[in-house]
């Protein structure tokens, strides 16, 4: 068998979210699996709604994710066309003018008004989808003076079948279908006609995409028909929709959107290709965490879910606190340092090795980078605040206790995290509490705070100075 040959095809709209990176993902995934070829096509033939920057961050994030192209337009291979649609409008333009000699498309001088009148006539006579009337087909017309787009002639009450790889064996009929436009009077292919120029010139095996393109496909079979062309197989992947059973979109409530949003958040891009390869695709375990080898080496395309997926935000941030657990301590210091709010905590003059400690305090606690900032006021400016003052109220005789704790501190030469340790147990013993009595008031008075990671080594390292001004400034 030949090599399977895969793409991912961005219209440069907007930058890459959840949606078309599982579009990506599962392209990439499937090519890989069967050790073909990952192809990314930037479909930018809608001029106007391009956005700047949208290829170049794209890419970026792509190949931040790990979901790295074998061939795209900044390394294109020979033979199988350009990598961007806007470098082919000549190749478009040929093969147009090839379906008109063969009668199978033809000009179409009607007007935007004209069609519109058309239309609204067709709409009044209650047609509820209106069809184009074939009105420059009939009269035969040719006017070179005049612009013209091109259209497709669609064959009559003729069945479209296609056999997808999600949902099976789906049929249309084309007289559902008008005439369309595969190339407009200024000269730009429309998606429908372009996408399978590309497909073919690219040898593209499959098509892997969400499904909001299946209505699309019966239009693209007839292009593959009118050539005599081999269609590749469809592939729809099903809705992701948030919690309220939306389609996910910028708009949804509680989840993140954008891959650039989840890195300025402090997500591991492995996390992220774990969770959004479960989105649509079960593997038939119950096994959630996976690498990228593991699932290229699992993936199984007749595992695509039948039903849409649920985007979980909480999924996503346990997922990602897994793969941070699984980093090593330094790659962890490494990556949390770089989302340390600095206007607050000012790190630049601090011992590097207290840092690291300070910093690796949370690498069980955090589901993202930047949450690093809820957990660092106690090792700077922090004051008591009401709620932890009122927790405080919870315990008696505290004083004999504290006051010991204190001067013990004050002669303490080694602040140790095991001198700390022993001194909390000899604080309890003197004073006979023990548990929440003894642990709670102690790291309020030393950490100013009710929470907190290990307590012996959290003293520790907020320096014995500190802590006596904490403890001393609870009255
Ligand atoms: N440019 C299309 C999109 O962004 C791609 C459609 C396809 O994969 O055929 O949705």
């Amino acid at each position: 068998m030949s090599k399977i040959r895969l793409r991912y095809a961005p219209s440069p709209t907007g930058h890459l979210h959840i949606g078309n990176t599982r579009t990506a993902l599962m392209n990439y995934l499937f090519a890989k699996h069967f050790g073909g070829d990952f192809i990314l096509r930037i479909e930018d033939t809608d001029v106007e709604r391009n956005v700047d920057g949208a290829i170049e961050s794209q890419f970026d994030n792509m190949e931040w994710l790990g979901i790295i192209p074998d061939e795209s337009f900044r390394a294109p291979k020979d033979g199988y066309g350009k990598y961007m649609q806007s470098q082919k409008f000549d190749v478009y333009k040929d093969y147009s003018n090839k379906l008109i000699k063969q009668g199978k498309a033809y000009k179409c001088y009607c007007t935007p008004e004209e069609l519109e009148r058309d239309r609204e006539a067709q709409l009044e006579k209650g047609i509820v989808a209106p069809q184009y009337n074939r009105k420059c087909l009939l009269n035969k017309v040719e006017d070179e003076t005049k612009p013209y787009n091109i259209r497709f002639k669609v064959p009559e009450n003729k069945i479209y079948k296609i056999n997808d790889i999600v949902r099976g064996d789906v049929e249309f009929n084309s007289k559902e279908i008008g005439d369309f436009v595969i190339l407009k009077s200024n000269g730009i292919a429309t998606y429908n006609f372009a996408v399978v120029v590309d497909d073919y010139e690219m040898k593209i095996t499959h098509v892997v995409r969400g499904e909001e393109h299946i209505s699309n496909t019966p239009r693209q079979c007839m292009i593959y028909e009118a050539f005599g062309w081999e269609e590749p197989r469809f592939c729809h992947l099903t809705l992701i929709v948030d919690e309220t059973k939306k389609k996910l979109s910028k708009r949804s409530g509680n989840a993140v959107f954008f891959i650039s949003q989840y890195r300025e958040q402090g997500y591991l891009p492995e996390a992220i290709f774990n969770y959004i390869s479960l989105l649509g695709w079960s593997p038939n375990n119950e096994q959630e965490i996976f690498t990228k080898d593991d699932l290229v080496k699992i993936f199984d395309e007749k595992r695509f879910t039948k039903s849409p997926s649920t985007f979980d935000m909480v999924k996503m941030k346990w997922i990602n606190s897994q793969w941070i657990k699984k980093m090593s301590e330094e790659d962890f210091t490494k990556f949390v340092i770089n989302f340390v709010d600095q206007t607050k905590f000012d790190l630049s003059n601090r011992d590097q090795k207290w840092v690291e400690s300070v910093l690796l305090l949370f690498k069980k606690e955090l589901e993202f980078g930047v949450q690093i900032n809820d957990h660092l006021d106690i090792f700077f400016e922090k004051q008591i605040d009401d709620k932890t003052r009122e927790v405080l109220k919870e315990f008696d005789d505290l004083k004999e206790m504290i006051d010991f704790l204190k001067k013990e501190i004050e002669v303490m030469e080694d602040f140790s995290e095991d001198n700390i340790k022993t001194l909390i147990k000899e604080a309890g013993n003197n004073s006979g509490k023990k548990g929440r009595d003894l642990f709670m008031p102690v790291r309020i008075y030393t950490t100013l705070s009710e929470h907190g990671p290990e307590l012996a080594k959290t003293i520790s390292l907020i320096g014995k100075e500190k802590v006596l001004e904490n403890i001393n400034s609870i009255k």
